[in-house]
């Protein structure tokens, strides 16, 4: 790699720790200074390589640079192509758009409009949000324990963490918070609880405009909900005229083995919300996919001027062709399988440790009797070369997850060295 000739600093780091807001987050765990990547793999500017079990957090679903994706990328801007269009009409939203029918909606018998927001995760929530508020006329929405749906007003107060709703500065309202999947552990069935206030009168528990979930909570501490559950969900929501809005914005995009995250449940959500790897690699780009008859907002109503990234398009259509190749889906269900063994496998030796895997297909995670583990498995695979973050109100489950494109090698090599990091964890306590 040519290296510019920047200014020289006392340490590589001295511009981010002088400079950069106190609010950053992840370079704290991972303190290295970055400069390539490809697939699997990345490089600090000292030559060091990681594996990458933390895929920006699902935004790198394939990977670093994909050739096929980047290829695309290149050839599109060699000629060229629009970059910005806010949301007017390019050759390239139009061949990513048929792409998203063709390959993904229609197969799966799903007809819904697509609605391009503002590029982020969160603006995708505030979407969602407007259009079943208008669709009701309602004001509130259900939310769930341990949610994590963005930043942003809007979003954040459907969020769970109090860390984070504390950053508002001011009150969250108009959301109502349900028990999730499990929340009171094995046994004790939520959805009775929230089926009992809504049918109740007396429960002072109004009516929401929808229901927003994560089929499986990413940052909430990699928690998924049962099949059972997911469906039971959806058959009350229609009962009661409520929407029912899937946040896929982390667990979709084939994370966990399948395209949407609901599809093993057979759900029809009204709404679903898109972003992260949807962008193919790591462009941003985010979509509310809304059910035809709810598609009732004005032009305009919820606009954003970076709706029109058509690099993300290029990228996010290439990305989309690998869908159309049924050995594609059948590849990443053997590496969902064999991360689930290989997990269950590692839980098993940690014995009395209370070591529990979590999650589905490759959104998973590992979590022990001690909560402090995670976090220190975390540094010690780190210094093995694995990145892999926590996630969890507590920091307190492990989260892994490969690129869904990784070969099975790299893979096993990832999870021999996480293996080893769990043990040099409890070792250093
Ligand atoms: C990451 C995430 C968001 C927010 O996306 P941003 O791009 O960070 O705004 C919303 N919902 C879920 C489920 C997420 O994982």
């Amino acid at each position: 790699m040519q290296k510019p000739a920047a200014t020289r600093h006392a340490s590589p780091r001295a511009i981010f720790d002088e400079h950069e807001s106190a609010v950053r987050t992840y370079c704290r765990k991972f303190p290295a200074v970055f400069s390539r990547a490809l697939g699997h793999r990345i490089w600090d500017e000292e030559g060091r390589e990681y594996i990458d079990f933390l895929s920006g957090a699902g935004a790198l679903n394939y990977g670093h640079n994909h050739p096929v994706i980047k290829r695309q990328v290149i050839e599109y801007l060699e000629q060229d192509g629009i970059t910005h269009s806010m949301d007017m009409h390019t050759q390239a939203k139009r061949d990513f758009m048929q792409a998203l029918v063709d390959v993904i909606l229609k197969p799966r018998k799903l007809d819904y409009r697509i609605q391009f927001t503002g590029p982020t995760g969160s603006n995708a929530v505030e979407g969602a949000l407007k259009i079943v508020r208008k669709v009701t006329g309602r004001a509130s929405v259900i939310a769930f324990t341990n949610g994590f749906h963005g930043m942003s007003l809007g979003a954040l107060a459907a969020t769970g963490t109090a860390m984070k709703r504390a950053g508002a500065g001011l009150p969250l309202a108009h959301v109502t918070r349900m028990p999730f999947d499990g929340y009171f552990g094995e046994g004790r069935d939520t959805l009775e609880y929230v089926e009992a206030l809504l049918d109740d009168p007396g429960s002072g528990v109004e009516l929401p405009a929808a229901f927003i979930l994560e089929t499986v909570q990413g940052e909430g501490g990699v928690i998924a909900a049962s099949t059972g559950w997911l469906q039971r969900l959806q058959a009350l929501a229609r009962r009661k005229g409520i929407l029912l809005i899937v946040d896929d914005i982390q667990a979709g995009c084939g994370r966990t083995g399948t395209f949407f995250s609901f599809e093993e449940a057979g759900l029809s959500p009204d709404v679903v919300t898109l972003s992260k790897s949807i962008g193919g690699m790591g462009l941003p780009m985010a979509l509310v996919l809304v059910k035809r008859e709810l598609d009732v907002q004005q032009p305009g109503e919820h606009s954003g001027t970076f709706r029109g990234n058509n690099l993300a398009f290029v990228a996010a259509r290439a990305a989309l062709s690998f869908w159309a190749d049924p050995l594609f889906e059948k590849e990443l269900q053997l590496r969902c399988a064999l991360v689930d063994e290989r997990l269950r496998g590692i839980a098993r030796q940690e014995g009395a440790k209370g070591c529990t895997p979590r999650g589905r297909g490759l959104l998973r995670g590992l979590t022990w009797a001690d909560p402090g583990v995670a976090g220190r498995v975390s540094q010690a695979a780190f210094q093995r070369g694995l990145i892999a973050e926590t996630s969890g109100a507590h920091g307190h489950v492990l989260k892994v997850m490969p690129p869904l494109t990784i070969d099975v090698e790299a893979l096993q090599k990832g999870l021999d060295l996480l293996a080893d990091a769990i043990q040099a964890a409890h070792a250093t306590v």
